[in-house]
């Protein structure tokens, strides 16, 4: 089953450049070296599937030409992740069907609570219409016709210090950002991969993301063909960093497509 990705931002929960930094990353002309905030966009079988709406969601969707989504999948609620839902709005002036959103239990509730007039009540005129779905394993995304085929994605638990959250696999690419750990039997959910975006937040360690090494160290007991890294901080000059990755891994960027099947 072939699937396109497209990263939309790639960048740590500043975006890069960091408000007031004048360090060399961030004055960096390299177009690698500005990220935005993460998100990524995956199409298959005819659908177009976002994995969370952070704050430059609007950006991404205008740069990206993106005319309609069909589900919205969330990894969970950190503010870097959702602030964008509210943009999703322009897509039910044309078309008013819901757009299903799926999401871990614990953040479902979270978010229940922060857009309570988008998943509660839907009274206030012109409200992004979401349907939101806890999921506790794999599900289906109906197609947008009668006809057409449904998309089967696997949720991948995980952990981001101590907060559960969700990576995503569709056929053989799989999707995980803002963790530092994947449980054994998630990680038995990610055998023969063609690709595997994942979380490497910078050098030094961090008590809730993967450092470089440690992304390193989990993405060869994976095994994937390719592995990009995402959620960068400034600390990282994309051309300097990914010719010292070892071979058959590399930073992604903004706006880098990759392909499987
Ligand atoms: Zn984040
Ligand atoms: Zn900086
Ligand atoms: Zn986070």
């Amino acid at each position: 089953m072939p699937v396109q990705v497209t990263l939309l931002g790639t960048g740590t929960s500043t975006g890069i450049p960091v408000i007031g930094c004048s360090c060399r990353v961030c004055l960096s002309p390299d177009p690698r070296d500005k990220r935005l905030r993460c998100s990524c966009l995956v199409e298959s079988e005819g659908l177009t599937i976002l994995i969370d709406a952070g704050p430059d969601f609007r950006t991404q969707a205008i740069r990206e030409h993106i005319t309609g989504i069909d589900a919205v999948l969330i990894t969970h609620h950190h503010f870097d992740h959702i602030a964008g839902l509210d943009d999703l709005r322009p897509f039910f002036f044309q078309n008013k069907s819901a757009i299903p959103c799926y999401a871990h239990p614990e953040t479902a509730e979270n978010l229940k609570e922060r857009f309570s007039y988008i998943f509660q009540d839907k009274s206030y005129p012109g409200v992004a219409n979401l349907d939101l779905y806890e999921i506790d394993g794999p599900f289906s995304i109906p197609g947008r016709y009668e006809q057409q085929s449904s998309l089967k994605v696997t949720p991948i638990p995980a952990f981001h210090g101590s907060m559960p959250v969700l990576g995503f696999r569709v056929g053989n690419f799989a999707y995980l950002t803002d963790t530092n750990a994947i449980p054994e039997p998630s990680l038995q959910l990610l055998n023969n991969l063609e690709v595997l975006i994942i979380d490497a937040l910078r050098h030094k360690p961090h008590r809730s993301h993967f450092s470089i090494s440690e992304a390193i160290s989990i993405s060869n007991r994976i095994n994937p063909n390719h592995t990009y890294f995402t959620h960068m901080t400034h600390g990282l000059m994309h051309a300097e960093e990914d010719e010292q990755l070892p071979e058959s891994f590399s930073f992604a960027y903004d706006g880098l497509k990759v392909k499987t099947g």
